[in-house]
């Protein structure tokens, strides 16, 4: 079946938010001009969609946002886009707008809602953004390197100052229930071990023992890196302090991660894979997912993603525990 020619795609940003969201609307804008398409930016998440809160953009509305951490078309939550009715309703101001393709950048949720208006006929594709990098049909989500590589930034200062005190620290990284930004942050920062979700641990060999060790070994600074999803930081330094005599701090480095200039990857992928959404929907495709996968940008069906399950790397977890001695 021939597709007929698309004319106006809508984009939105949806969720939690990540550096690296400017630089995909500015490819997905970019890239509708290019092919005669008039972007349409939708504001504040699926929120925007009911509220018919969006504008017309155009290749200079997106000049320079590249560098810019966060979205230019905020982002939400909306829970009645979690009803059947406002699915709907949205797809009926779809219909009402002239969008006939929407491109929603965000999360598993965002991909949920994404699905729910493509079964009432707006063709949609998402494209994966969350420091988190928990979704399972990429290898990788936009704002990962940003996020960590803010995180590593105030881990190595924060270590400065430990060191010259000879003070052990805990160090919460971001991630929601996900353990990959932490664990990566980890190897990444030299930690002496690092608690994950995915990991269950072993708190007094694994920590307790490897503080001791690096003491009398000559380590003038002990680094733990607690996921979110752990949680229980206090209460750990706590247990640090009791059971080794280390002056231990807290240090919950927060939704800094979230933020910042993009780095080079960010930037990069969110451009290929906007501009690939855009590709997609002229090709016809909808209810699809922009992945990275095996190094190549290629789109999976999102009730296929949705399934699937993201494993841990589990070697990158033994080199950060091997070379931590
Ligand atoms: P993320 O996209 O980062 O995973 P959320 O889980 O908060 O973030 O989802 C973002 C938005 O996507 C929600 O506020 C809601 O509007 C929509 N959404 C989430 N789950 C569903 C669902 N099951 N059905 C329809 N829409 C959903």
């Amino acid at each position: 079946m021939e597709n007929k020619r698309i004319r106006r795609i809508g984009l939105l940003t949806s969720g939690g938010d990540a550096p690296g969201m400017n630089a995909a609307i500015r490819s997905v804008v970019r890239t509708c001009i290019g092919n005669d398409i008039t972007p349409i930016g939708v504001y504040r998440g699926y929120n925007g969609l009911l509220n018919n809160e969006v504008a017309e953009l155009n290749a200079r509305s997106v000049n320079g946002i590249t560098s810019h951490g966060g979205t230019m078309l905020y982002t939400a939550r909306c829970d009645e886009f979690k009803t059947e009715e406002g699915v709907k309703r949205a797809a009926q101001n779809c219909r009402y707008l002239g969008i006939e393709g929407l491109i929603c950048i965000g999360g598993d949720g965002t991909f949920r809602g994404a699905r729910d208006l493509a079964a009432q006929g707006i063709r949609t594709i998402g494209i994966p953004a969350t420091i988190d990098n928990d979704i399972a049909c990429t290898d990788y989500s936009i704002g990962f390197d940003t996020a960590a590589n803010t995180a590593i930034d105030a881990i190595d200062k924060l270590a400065d100052t430990m060191q010259s005190h000879e003070r052990a620290s805990i160090v919460e990284v971001m991630g929601r229930n996900a353990g990959h930004l932490a664990l990566y942050v980890g190897l990444a920062s030299g930690a002496s071990a690092t608690l994950i979700p995915e990991k269950p641990v072993n708190f007094e060999s694994d920590v307790i023992e490897v503080i001791r060790e690096g003491h009398y070994n000559g380590k003038r600074h002990s680094l733990i890196i607690v996921a979110e999803g752990v949680g229980r930081t206090n209460e750990l330094a706590e247990m640090i302090k009791t059971q080794t005599g280390m002056e231990t701090r807290v240090t919950i480095i927060g939704h800094i991660q979230r933020g910042g200039s993009p780095t080079a990857r960010d930037r990069v992928m969110a451009s290929r894979m906007g501009h690939f959404a855009v590709k997609k929907l002229i090709d016809g495709a909808s209810s699809m997912v922009v992945c990275y996968r095996n190094s190549e940008i290629v789109a999976t069906p999102i009730d296929e993603a949705l399934q699937m399950k993201k494993d841990l790397d589990g070697y990158m977890y033994e080199v950060a525990k091997d070379i931590a001695i």
